[in-house]
């Protein structure tokens, strides 16, 4: 018999491409059909058959404090109790900008967006409009959302010309974004010479999240800073997923690093639509209606979305023992990995920085884009089957990061880790 979940994606794929609105979603690479999810509560996920899991997608990182908690739902139905958008300015909005300038010191003013993807989108814009230079320096394996000149694939070694990634990015678009070697300063070294005073800005997620983690060495990120500063580039951090997640100024506070930019999403918005790009009054004033780089939202600040990701940030801001917690629950998920791989002699490579984690299959360490492409994806297919089977939900790709939550305890991280060494033992029988 076909469970729900099934029945739901044979619908769904009549009437949406993949059967999903984002990809990430689709279980392609594992083999199998999505599963549709009804409900979720702290740690857990529930789909439509009544299977529970012990969630690590965590709606790919917003869900920092768990899945439905209780002050987050009130503030949002308190906000929809008096309206769900104006299409004009309110005061929560000026409070989330406050807030935000607040805990994040690199930042002064900020203006709020609907999604990671559009901050990073207009971030873009933004430091073309200032510097007046057109090109752009992204790391491989970098994720930056889906806007045309973000989505430049990686190839191997330096590119100096972009080579699209996605269908439908014109040639154009791409060839001004130029591609270096995440943790290799030379290679964004290179590319700044090669292109005297015509580089705007240089992206970087400080923690690589999308190419399973990827953690900085320990140089690379002030060696950026100092490139950029050199070469009159604004260095740009995406901190969609490690803003207020690090801590609670972000991958920039946590490693002692000043960006010029920093774009925000998912935690900021508390699991609504959010994204936010801020930087020095000097550079946002650039913005209009006061500066010359347009960029406008009919939706930006929705008091629904400012209520949720307002009241997220209050929390987080006021317990720091949560980023403790969360901290912990991904050095214990790291050491009991590597224990369990240590016993079963297998070479894989555990990675990750706080609450982000992730087991690459792979036989070397990982420092970038090459190193992780080597991962063997037909392994980790296997391995995300059983521990799916089992009630655990991970990201349905080996390059995607695993998201521990407040809501996650010691009771979780053991089944989950209990689980993993079943599986390998059973592995260990077949041979
Ligand atoms: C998720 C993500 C984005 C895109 O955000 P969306 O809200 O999905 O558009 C951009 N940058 C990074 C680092 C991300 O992880």
């Amino acid at each position: 018999m076909k469970s729900r979940s099934e029945e739901l994606y044979q619908r769904a794929v009549t009437c949406m491409p993949g059967g999903v609105n984002s990809p990430v979603r689709a279980y392609q690479s594992v083999g199998s059909y999505p599963r549709f999810m009804k409900q979720a509560s702290g740690s857990r996920i529930t789909d439509v058959d009544g299977k529970t899991y012990i969630d690590y997608v965590n709606s790919w990182g917003p869900m920092i404090l768990g899945h439905n908690d209780p002050r987050i739902r009130e503030a949002v139905i308190k906000a929809a109790e008096k309206g769900l958008s104006f299409g004009a300015a309110t005061e929560k909005e000026v409070e989330m900008a406050e807030l935000i300038a607040k805990l994040v010191p690199s930042i002064e003013m900020i203006r709020m967006v609907n999604s990671g993807t559009e901050a990073v989108m207009s971030a873009i814009r933004l430091a073309r409009g200032y510097t007046e230079r057109d090109k752009i320096i992204k790391f491989a394996g970098c994720y930056h959302g889906h806007s045309d000149s973000l989505l430049v694939k990686a190839g191997s070694g330096v590119m100096t010309s972009g080579v699209p990634d996605s269908a439908g990015v014109p040639e154009g678009c791409a060839r001004d974004t130029l591609t270096a070697v995440y943790n290799d300063l030379s290679s964004v070294e290179s590319l700044l010479e090669e292109n005297p005073e015509q580089v705007a800005a240089v992206i970087v997620e400080p923690v690589a999240a999308n190419m399973g983690v990827v953690e900085p060495n320990e140089r690379f990120l002030e060696g950026l800073r100092q490139l950029c500063t050199k070469h009159g580039a604004l260095l740009i951090f995406d901190e969609v997923i490690t803003g207020f997640r690090l801590g609670i100024s972000g991958a920039q506070g946590y490693y002692g690093v000043k960006p010029d930019l920093t774009t925000f999403g998912k935690i900021i918005g508390g699991g609504m639509p959010v994204g936010a790009y801020g930087g020095s009054r000097e550079i946002m004033n650039h913005v209009a209606p006061v500066g010359t780089v347009y960029q406008a939202g009919t939706l930006s600040g929705n008091p629904i979305a400012m209520a949720a990701g307002y009241e997220e940030l209050c929390i987080l801001k006021k317990h720091p023992e949560i980023y403790h917690h969360i901290n912990k629950m991904g050095e214990k998920y790291r050491d009991g990995m590597k224990k369990i791989l240590n016993k079963y002699e297998l070479p894989y490579a555990v990675t990750g920085v706080g609450s982000l984690a992730c087991l690459f299959f792979t036989e070397t360490p990982v420092h970038n884009y090459e190193d992780a492409k080597k991962s063997d994806t037909k392994a980790f297919a296997e391995y995300f089957l059983y521990m799916l089977n089992h009630g655990i939900h991970f990201a349905p790709s080996q390059f995607e990061a695993i998201f521990f939550s407040y809501a996650h305890t010691d009771v979780d991280l053991e089944e989950t880790l209990h689980l993993a060494d079943r599986y390998w033992n059973g592995k260990r029988q077949e041979r």
